[in-house]
């Protein structure tokens, strides 16, 4: 049985308490390796490292730490193969999602923001009578804290690490118990790229235990956090004191608009993608379908359909689909989110249970059917709470203005998607919807150029492109007389 380690300074080693825990994959339900169970003693060693390596890493120049990444995205390149089967296997997702999405999505990441630093350029404004520059100087924050969710491992964890470190910070990163062998690939290969001991550290382990350590740090200045709101609650309240600069990307509960006037077929492909893709375990899927009165029928009529269609499938199979959600305790609040809507007189219009396993050796695998649910008003649990798997309710709007008031009734403002042929209501709907992210005829449809994040509940602060640079840097404001 694999056991994982932490990196620490350039060594991989177990944690210092010789503690583990157990990693279980998903579509079979058996533990299949061991992964340290660092606390605060192994974040300090990490943080004594960084503090280490930080002098000399921030100071080398944006063509050194590109030139890393580049060679890190290669050879990430290089073991895609068994990247993708790592992944699906720690998670459950698809084969097929791994190799189309969050392999090569986390290779990009890494090549992306070695492009985006050499390009991050600093301001400076010059007063008429040219008497002084005043310029920014943007300088690495120091040791910072990346720490990522189970949904999207090697994807959200390389989003992370890769601006924070081609910054010039050093890292510590903590990726999810749930999925962390990606992660522990990735620092296997961090020598061989060229990155210098100690600027990147991952210690694995609880978040009640090193992820609440790396928090509670001193000497770790920001914190780059994706997950669930509660967390990010806890973890503003625990950094607040400390004036942590914070990222948070959190929950969703996300809005699809359906407009009478949509492209139907689109509409209804699209929105069966982004309400089922990944088990609906993507901070991006539609969990409430708002579809306008006249439409209804025939679009609950086709996706009910569709969806009954659905085969889950063996996550380790070419041909899935459909795979595993992540873990039992998180398929039994699924279940029990359903259950509430049941109880709260919802109509189950398809799936609504557990799913059979799709082979043998999946039989004590983690399995939920694709579920659609109707006849609940929005304030219902279920239309207010964040389920994360592969179930959605339906409602039905009559005008604009009701769709944009259903679409804002929540704690959360993630991603909306819009689907009118109208480009003018388009524009409308979704300057009015209170969300970080809309998607006009279309879902998932990623620059990594643009900001992303949320607002309300779904989080504070942007990511993506020079956002994430930013983030990751303290503007200094300098001035210089012109002038002796
Ligand atoms: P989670 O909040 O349980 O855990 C996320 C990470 O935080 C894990 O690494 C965990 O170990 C760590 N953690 C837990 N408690 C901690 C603490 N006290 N201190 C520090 N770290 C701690 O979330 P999850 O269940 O792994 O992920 C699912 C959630 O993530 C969903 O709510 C989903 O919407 C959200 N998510 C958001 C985005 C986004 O970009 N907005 C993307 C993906 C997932």
């Amino acid at each position: 049985m694999e056991q994982l380690q932490n990196l620490i300074g350039g060594q991989l080693q177990g944690s210092t308490k010789d503690k583990w825990l157990d990693n279980i994959e998903p579509a079979t339900g058996a533990v299949y390796g061991q992964i340290p169970r660092s606390d605060a003693d192994d974040v300090e060693l990490a943080v004594q490292a960084a503090a280490k390596a930080f002098p000399q890493w921030s100071n080398r120049s944006f063509e050194d730490r590109s030139e890393c990444l580049r060679r890190w995205a290669k050879i990430v390149a290089q073991h895609a193969g068994e990247l993708v089967r790592a992944e699906s296997k720690d998670n459950g997702k698809p084969i097929s999602l791994a190799e189309a999405v969050d392999i090569p999505r986390a290779q990009k990441n890494l090549e992306f923001f070695a492009g985006a630093i050499e390009h991050f350029a600093s301001e400076a404004h010059i007063p008429a009578d040219s008497s002084h520059i005043h310029y920014t100087h943007r300088k690495p924050i120091g040791i910072v804290g990346c720490i990522s969710p189970w949904n999207l491992p090697l994807y959200l964890f390389t989003w992370k690490i890769a601006p924070a470190i081609a910054a010039g910070n050093c890292v510590i990163a903590k990726p999810s118990e749930i999925t962390p062998v990606s992660a522990f690939m990735l620092s296997q290969w961090a020598e061989e790229a060229g990155i210098p001991a100690g600027v990147f550290n991952v210690v694995h382990g609880l978040g009640s235990e090193a992820g609440q350590a790396i928090v509670e740090h001193p000497q770790i200045k920001a914190i780059s956090f994706t997950g669930g709101t509660s967390t990010g609650a806890h973890i503003a309240r625990t950094t607040a004191p400390q004036f942590k600069k914070l990222s948070l990307e959190l929950g969703g509960k996300n809005p699809a608009i359906i407009f009478e006037d949509c492209d139907f077929d689109k509409a209804v492909s699209t929105t069966l993608r982004s309400s089922f893709a990944n088990q609906g375990q993507i901070c991006l899927c539609s969990s409430r379908i708002l579809i306008q009165d006249k439409l209804y029928d025939r679009f609950k009529n086709a996706l009910v359909e569709k969806v009954k269609r659905m085969r889950i499938g063996d996550p380790a199979d070419a041909a899935t689909k459909m795979g595993a959600v992540v873990s039992q305790a998180h398929r039994d609040k699924i279940l029990s989110s359903i259950n509430n809507a049941k109880e709260a007189g919802g109509t189950i219009l398809c799936g609504g249970d557990e799913a059979e396993a799709p082979n043998e050796r999946c039989r004590n695998g983690f399995f939920v059917q694709p579920t659609i649910i109707e006849g609940l008003g929005p304030t219902c649990e279920i239309n207010q709470e964040e389920v994360f798997g592969p179930v959605i309710t339906l409602q039905s709007f009559r005008t604009e203005e009701e769709a944009i008031q259903l679409a804002n009734d929540s704690q959360y403002g993630l991603a909306a998607t819009i689907w009118t042929q109208d480009i003018a209501k388009a524009h409308r709907t979704a300057a009015a919807v209170e969300s970080g992210i809309a998607w006009i005829n279309c879902w998932l449809v990623r620059d990594l150029r643009t900001p992303f994040g949320g607002v309300k509940s779904s989080g504070v602060g942007r990511e993506g492109g020079f956002e994430a640079l930013r983030f990751f840097t303290e503007p200094q404001s300098v001035c210089l007389p012109t002038q002796a």
